[in-house]
């Protein structure tokens, strides 16, 4: 896709609005919170009034990124959060394509009724059309990386520091997979060592977002991995399901099954790797390929999702079960062809 840089618009919106509200969507992971706050700790130095407000809880690794004690959570702060929104006159969308994104819980309608001018900066394909500016490019590594874009695009950068360098690092080892994936670009590495220059403490950052399971956690992993993982070698897949009552078991706490998806993907010859799990709402399904395998396709044409080409996700409204066979059908449905 094209991207588009509206960096005039931006620069318009932004010096007119003097109460701006930045959103994520809904789980949101470390792009999400790590791009917010860096766009949030920017705007602020230009003195405006700027609120983050995030559908529901980040994981409990991120809490030591600066000022992340002042997301407000819509789903424990419904109140204040319509007030902001009310109030707003600039709101910006970041790291997801659509206020759908936003979840089911009434934040997305909110959001998107508000009179305020709207903007979008993101790396998801297919963004929607109804936003005022956008900032968008899908082949952007993560969301941060679009974020330090921006700040030099509008002559920013002299406010760059060193809280806001670890926010848009955190966002870039992540949705990077520390540097390994195929979205990497000699920019992305720039951007990295640029990033390094504030001083910014790297070893303690992978730390805090790689090590610092707990120990439930790290069992929870082992026993996907030994009980649950399901090789359909013929079709170069591997899956993870987990029931409510599994994870249940192992004191399952937000953020606990992030980057299990990635394990099947290290079985040589596997080149779509899924875990499904059992929510009290819906059955998540996030997907991880290899090469040209596209699971963007794959997640919004049978699971109500989206993504990008390598990683992406989405739901379904059945029992673990169906959702099981479902995806074992669409699995041998396209790597039949
Ligand atoms: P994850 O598997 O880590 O939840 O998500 C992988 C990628 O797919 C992320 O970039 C995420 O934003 C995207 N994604 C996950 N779930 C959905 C969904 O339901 N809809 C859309 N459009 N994108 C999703
Ligand atoms: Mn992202």
């Amino acid at each position: 896709m094209k991207k588009i840089t509206e960096k005039n618009k931006l620069l318009s919106h932004i010096n007119k609005a003097k109460k701006i509200v930045i959103f994520s969507h809904h789980n949101p992971d470390a792009d999400a919170v790590g791009s917010s706050l860096a766009l949030y700790l920017t705007l602020k130095k230009l003195k405006k009034n700027v609120h983050i407000i995030l559908p529901n809880e980040f994981p409990a690794f991120l809490n030591w990124m600066p000022h992340s004690n002042k997301i407000i959570i819509f789903e424990k702060q419904k109140e204040t959060s319509q007030q902001l929104i009310q109030k707003s006159d600039l709101i910006f969308l970041l790291d997801c394509n659509a206020f759908k994104r936003l979840g089911t819980d009434g934040l997305a309608e909110l959001a998107q009724n508000s009179s305020a001018p709207k903007i979008l900066i993101d790396h998801h394909r297919f963004p929607e059309k109804y936003f005022n500016a956008y900032f968008f490019n899908d082949k952007a590594s993560s969301t941060c990386e679009l974020i330090y874009q921006l700040v030099h695009h509008l002559k920013l950068e002299k406010n760059l520091d060193k809280k806001i360098a670890q926010c848009l690092y955190t966002g870039l080892i992540t949705d990077t997979g520390s540097f390994k994936y195929d979205s990497v670009t000699p920019e992305t590495l720039e951007i990295a060592a640029h990033l390094l220059k504030f001083k910014i403490n790297h070893t303690y950052i992978q730390q805090q977002i790689f090590d610092t399971y707990s120990y439930n956690r790290l069992k929870l992993v082992g026993y996907a991995l030994s009980q649950k993982l399901k090789y359909l070698k013929e079709y170069n897949t591997a899956y993870i399901a987990l029931s409510q009552k599994e994870l249940k078991s192992f004191n399952f706490q937000k953020g606990d099954t992030e980057g299990l998806v990635n394990y099947g993907l290290s079985i040589k010859d596997v080149v779509l790797s899924a875990l499904i799990t059992e929510t009290d709402k819906m059955i998540r399904i996030s997907l991880r390929s290899k090469g040209n395998l596209d699971v963007n396709e794959i997640a919004r044409k049978h699971f109500n999702g989206g993504g990008h080409k390598n990683a992406a996700g989405g739901q379904l409204y059945i029992p673990l079960d169906d959702a099981i066979k479902t995806f074992e059908n669409v699995v041998k449905s396209i790597r039949k062809k």
